[in-house]
């Protein structure tokens, strides 16, 4: 399962605004966005104006950071949601949307797509009654996903949930005392509120 290690904050300065990459320090004024809102490295001042090229590439990175999703996985998503009827950019994104880890961290169980990442693959999540610790495992309309009861991780969850920094979004629905959440439907491209626009994305890989 490779995943990207090194610091996350060059990622949110690199695409130049905020990716909620680490949870509780991105809503402080610690944010390295908030400090030095320009592109790392020597050359990050001096960087020329985009490309169309640059453009649509900044976009795929920008979700691909988000998400937390490699290169080679993400082409995998894209060629799916290009198999899929209905419009390429929203299927991407939907099938990014119902990725386990992406839907822990919906729920509000845990403060970024990287913990609930972190959570799911110690196996501390079940998936309508199954142990899953593959943070990639897409769900489906129905599915419930809920705390083990052995996971010893309900105070950390009480804490995410008390902090309430997301509003659970409507194709979610959540059961805060049995640290429960079902899903309703699928996401709608209104519910997936990130700050992409995908036919950039379509448009870079149909090249
Ligand atoms: Fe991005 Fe969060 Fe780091 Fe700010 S603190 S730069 S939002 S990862």
């Amino acid at each position: 399962m490779a995943r990207y290690r090194d610091a996350k904050c060059r990622l949110c300065r690199r695409e130049g605004q905020k990716l909620f990459l680490k949870g509780a320090r991105c809503f402080t004024d610690k944010c390295a966005i908030e400090r030095r809102n320009y592109p790392p490295g020597q050359h990050g001042l001096n960087r020329g104006k985009l490309t169309a090229f640059g453009v649509q590439l900044r976009e795929k990175q920008k979700a691909k950071r988000i998400y937390g999703v490699l290169e080679s996985q993400f082409r995998k998503y894209f060629q799916w949601a290009e198999a899929e009827r209905g419009v390429t950019g929203e299927n991407l994104l939907r099938l990014l949307e119902l990725r386990l880890d992406n839907v822990v961290h919906r729920l509000g169980f845990a403060a970024s797509r990287r913990e609930g990442r972190q959570m799911v693959a110690h196996g501390h999540f079940q998936v309508s009654g199954r142990k899953v610790s593959i943070p990639s495992f897409l769900v489906k309309v129905g599915d419930t996903v809920q705390l083990r009861p052995t996971s010893k991780l309900q105070p950390r969850i009480d804490d995410n949930l008390n902090a309430g920094r997301g509003q659970v979004p409507q194709w979610l629905e959540l059961e805060p005392n049995e640290k429960k959440g079902v899903v309703r439907s699928l996401p709608l491209r209104d519910d997936i509120q990130i700050p992409v626009a995908e036919q950039l994305i379509v448009e870079l890989y149909s090249k």
